[in-house]
């Protein structure tokens, strides 16, 4: 009977299938790496997904051309999660493929030899071992280097070396790295030649690492009382969510749970947002584990992420892999546990190519599938996943104290409005924080400047008085479009012009943005001669050595002012911290999406988080123009929970996740209008499901983008019928594909959008 191989290749397709010539069966399996062409000639590597006896009814059907990679380059547990994923995040097979490998693992070619110079090996090294002959009999090996010693004494050194190896493992026969011994010589060829050592290569094994280490701190009564619950509560359920406050040890405790897994020789993998795996992070955690941690994230190069790749699928070792959102992918062998510290950060989430999937939701995902626990870790968790912990479908623990003498840090609320009036304000600070500053210089210690400038979803600010206005629907503030001189609210679609001075003070202008901090930072060195002042922030943080070098003049206390957007908000741990200050709070109050208390909530207290993180009690001033803001209140009582029910009253009252499920539709075209007509014509196909809320079309905040018109739809999907709901998306997406005015529209599904 002939045997046939489903095929999942990298390019936006579902699998193909191939026949599996005879010298190959039983040589091939599922997961394995092969080699097979498209169309006339194109080569590609293509993942076995399942090997099976029916002849497919294609007219012609191509061979396997060869096994690239056997032995299982993509496991078992990682087919099943790229499944899911293309289901659940409605994209083809062959996109999450195109993803969830390294780009050089993936060689593709015109002619055989084109293909064969792209395809990646793991690394190999040379070795010798002792000759058979000597390894049973000591008697004749004592004699033969007692001859040495005496004759060839560079020769007798590399063989007691050798030697000295080899009974620290144990094993008389084993092999030896000739790098070990200095490298290749022409005395080891000599000892080849004369039958002492057998030549011979191995692959390099990365993660080679002899006993464990791990020297864990010592962790304090409630540290150890939740991570016994942590241990508890994840006998009976998959995934676990630690809440608790900045600087209050969860690092520690993880690190008490990795060495516990790697005891019983299971790896573990830690996933981190993009910016925080930082050299400060990776030391502490090597500290621990020496060379068990790998660390794999998106600035190592093409080579290396591959053969990082290539050594985890053959790795038996327990590892630590550190890493970012794209680490869910690596086939770690064992792995017992997922911590996703950071869990409500959004860089989780793949948001600018399919499959636009979220890590960790991919892990909890693992951890319920397939015996693993997963452990979500934050001091401000998503809303998602408090409530889910509340909701008994995780277990859940807290920590509410800072690590020893640490205390919270107070935090003040500056009012930008009246500091105006009354002239207590120097340049964009005002004179609570200038104060707190002068202070902190005065005494050593150092200051963080928080403005969160980002690049797009500009909003209109009364250059007087500092308002910005809000969409008379929604609590989200309009922005700004240039096109027509228009507002408009990006979540319900509320259009309006803009009028020519500020609505609430009737005097100032309206202007698109607010300040960033390149002028903070010109005007910090102003205001504050003596400091030396840093600015971190993607225009500076060029490459990973310049951010690098900025992190550690300040940790040294080369700098004392460190001014800088969201990057520095994340997880740094500074001892000579002791005031942090947000120059503008309003455009985070005032992200024109339903989150955007959450999200407010979460920067502003994990930026306070950064102050008083040792001894001195840690002062934090946010300064903004709506003092009065329900939000703020709850960061300066630290009260999650409150910000918490608040955000899920609205929620359930909007019916916005995660009451719902959302799916947004983008549709993308060269001609406004064509966009706008398609994301139309799918709104009305599906205006009768039963369960499914429609919102839009709509434009963007950038509603053309490279050329192209964007227009939107949001669909909410309620209940347990997300699955019908997104079959019905897809046939409804896949009936434009028929039609000539349809079909040239460009469509990106997201499951989740953040
Ligand atoms: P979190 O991740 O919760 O913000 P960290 O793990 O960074 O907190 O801990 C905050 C600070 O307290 C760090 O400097 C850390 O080294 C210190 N720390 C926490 N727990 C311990 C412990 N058990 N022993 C010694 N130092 C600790
Ligand atoms: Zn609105």
């Amino acid at each position: 009977m002939e045997l046939y191989a489903d095929i999942i290749l990298p390019i936006a397709l579902q699998p193909f299938t191939y026949l599996v010539p005879a010298e190959l069966a039983g040589k091939v399996g599922v997961g394995d790496g092969v080699e097979v062409t498209i169309g006339a000639r194109k080569r590609y590597m293509g993942i076995i997904l399942r090997l099976h006896h029916s002849r497919p009814n294609y007219k012609r059907i191509k061979a396997v051309e060869r096994l690239l990679y056997g032995g299982g380059l993509v496991s078992e547990m990682q087919l099943a999660l790229w499944q899911w994923m293309a289901e659940y995040y409605m994209t083809p097979l062959g996109e999450v493929m195109r993803v969830a490998l390294p780009s050089t693992l993936k060689p593709s070619g015109l002619s055989d030899k084109e293909f064969s110079e792209n395809i990646v090996e793991r690394k190999s090294e040379v070795t010798v071992r002792l000759h058979p002959r000597y390894v049973s009999d000591e008697a004749v090996l004592g004699e033969v280097l007692d001859k040495m010693s005496r004759r060839a004494k560079t020769r007798y050194g590399l063989m007691m070396k050798l030697l000295s190896r080899l009974s620290e493992r144990g094993d008389m026969a084993s092999e030896v790295a000739v790098k070990s011994l200095g490298g290749m010589s022409p005395q080891i060829h000599r000892l080849v030649e004369d039958e002492l050592l057998v030549l011979g290569s191995r692959q390099v094994d990365m993660f080679a690492t002899e006993g464990i280490l791990h020297l864990c701190k010592g962790l304090s009564e409630s540290q150890q009382y939740a991570l016994d619950s942590i241990e508890a509560q994840s006998a009976s359920r998959s995934t676990t969510l630690l809440h608790g406050v900045t600087g209050s040890g969860k690092t520690e405790i993880y690190t008490h749970l990795i060495a516990k897994q790697l005891e019983e020789g299971k790896s573990v993998l830690y996933l981190l947002p993009e910016i925080a795996v930082t050299e400060q992070f990776i030391g502490r955690m090597e500290e621990c584990f020496g060379e068990r941690v790998v660390v794999y994230h998106s600035k190592l190069t093409p080579s290396r992420r591959a053969q990082i790749y290539l050594n985890i699928s053959h790795s038996d070792q327990p590892l630590v892999v550190v890493g970012v959102r794209s680490s869910i992918f690596l086939p770690i062998k064992s792995l017992g546990l997922i911590i996703v510290d950071e869990e409500h950060d959004r860089s989780f989430k793949q948001e600018d190519f399919a499959p636009r999937y979220s890590a960790r939701d991919s892990a909890v995902w693992l951890a319920h599938k397939f015996g693993i626990r997963t452990l979500l870790g934050s001091a401000t968790p998503s809303v998602e996943s408090y409530r889910n912990a509340l909701g008994d479908r995780y277990g859940f623990v807290e920590l509410t104290e800072r690590f020893g003498e640490a205390r919270l840090p107070r935090i003040t609320i500056s009012d930008t409005r009246r500091a105006a009036k009354r002239g207590e304000r120097k340049g964009h600070i005002n004179k609570e924080l200038h104060d707190l500053i002068q202070n902190a210089l005065a005494n050593n210690r150092q200051v963080m400047l928080f403005q969160n400038r980002r690049g797009f979803a500009p909003y209109m600010e009364c250059e007087e008085c500092g308002a910005s206005i809000h969409c008379p629907m929604c609590s989200v503030t309009l922005s700004y479009h240039k096109s027509d001189h228009s507002l408009r609210c990006h979540h319900c679609g509320h259009r309006t012009p803009t009028p020519e001075l500020c609505p609430e003070c009737g005097k100032g202008r309206l202007l698109p943005q607010g300040f960033g901090t390149e002028k903070i930072e010109e005007e910090l060195a102003r205001l504050y001669p003596e400091a030396r002042t840093a600015r971190l922030d993607a225009d500076v943080a060029t490459s990973p050595s310049r951010y690098g070098a900025i992190i550690s003049d300040f940790g040294s206390g080369k700098s004392n002012i460190l001014v800088g957007t969201q990057m520095i908000t994340k997880g740094f741990d500074f001892a000579g911290v002791s005031v942090v200050g947000v120059l503008n709070a309003d455009n985070l109050l005032n992200f024109p999406n339903f989150r955007s208390s959450e999200r407010a909530f979460q920067t502003l207290t994990q930026i306070a988080g950064r102050a008083g993180r040792t001894d001195s009690e840690g002062e934090v001033v946010i300064q903004t123009s709506e003092p009065e803001n329900p939000t703020l209140a709850r960061v300066v009582a630290s009260d999650y929970r409150a910000m918490y029910e608040e955000e899920v009253a609205l929620r359930e009252l909007f019916g916005y996740p995660p009451f719902s499920r959302e799916v947004l539709l983008t549709f993308r075209h060269n001609e406004q209008l064509r966009a706008e007509q398609t994301a139309r014509r799918v709104a009305a196909t599906l205006s009768s499901h039963p369960s499914m809320t429609i919102v839009g079309p709509y434009p963007p905040p950038l509603e053309q983008l490279s050329g192209q018109w964007l227009s939107c739809l949001t669909l909410r999907l309620k209940g347990g019928s997300a699955s019908d709901g997104k079959r019905a998306i897809s046939a409804a997406l896949e009936s434009l594909g028929k039609d000539k005015h349809t079909a040239s529209v460009k469509i990106t599904v997201d499951v989740d959008p953040q």
